[in-house]
């Protein structure tokens, strides 16, 4: 387990093997929860950051893949906001398009609190969080945008050095490419993806130097 402190207001967390990064905003709100397979681990790593499960208020997550959604059972206070186009899969429990089948788990249907829609202000005190509908790895894919300190939460749609996977139940490889020319337009200095390293500076060359590689 390792957690980095890349604000004063935003921590990761990386539980290792599959599970996405864990973003902790303000202490109170996740942006994803990983897949739940290292629940003490993760309480661990919160202790350490002075907080208990039950503080967190709300989690964000980018995309109802079972990676970035299976942890969020550990948190009961927690309210579950994602974008609308991927709200039915945890609504319906829908273990083929979350891809819980691939992690030999069934999903569990879940309450969706609020539902995103593109150009959404999430805002948690003094930090404001932009929606960016951005489909093709999942049809209801988001980025977060952090205009003021300009840095993006990309989920899996691009990471530091790949791009998400566009053959998975609901991808769609052309809505890939345009959401990733609507990234290219972004103003990006760090780049917080849901797997693996961050990028902290030169997000923008990354970001064009990682599409080119896949010939987009
Ligand atoms: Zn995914």
């Amino acid at each position: 387990m390792e957690i980095q402190k890349i604000t004063d207001d935003i921590h990761l967390i990386q539980l290792g093997g599959l599970e996405s990064n864990i973003y902790l905003i303000k202490k109170k709100v996740l942006i994803d929860a990983g897949l739940g397979f290292h629940k003490k681990i993760l309480e661990k790593a919160l202790t350490t950051l002075d907080i208990t499960p039950d503080e967190i208020e709300r989690i964000i997550f980018t995309h109802a893949h079972y990676d970035h959604i299976g942890g969020a059972s550990s948190f009961k206070n927690a309210k579950i906001a994602i974008h609308t186009d991927d709200a039915q899969v945890l609504e319906t429990g829908d273990s083929t398009k979350s891809c819980a089948f691939a992690f030999g788990k069934d999903l569990t249907k879940t309450k969706v609190d609020l539902k995103l829609f593109d150009s959404d202000t999430i805002r948690i005190d003094n930090i404001a969080l932009k929606v960016i509908h951005t489909p093709g790895h999942t049809e209801g894919s988001i980025c977060l945008y952090d205009k003021d300190k300009k840095i993006l939460f990309t989920g899996d749609t691009i990471f530091s050095d790949a791009i998400g996977r566009t053959d998975l139940p609901g991808s769609d490889e052309q809505e890939m490419k345009q959401s990733l020319d609507l990234l290219k337009t972004l103003h990006v200095t760090t780049i917080l993806p849901g797997h693996g390293k961050i990028i902290e500076k030169d997000a923008e060359a990354s970001i064009n130097n990682t599409i080119k590689m896949y010939s987009y």
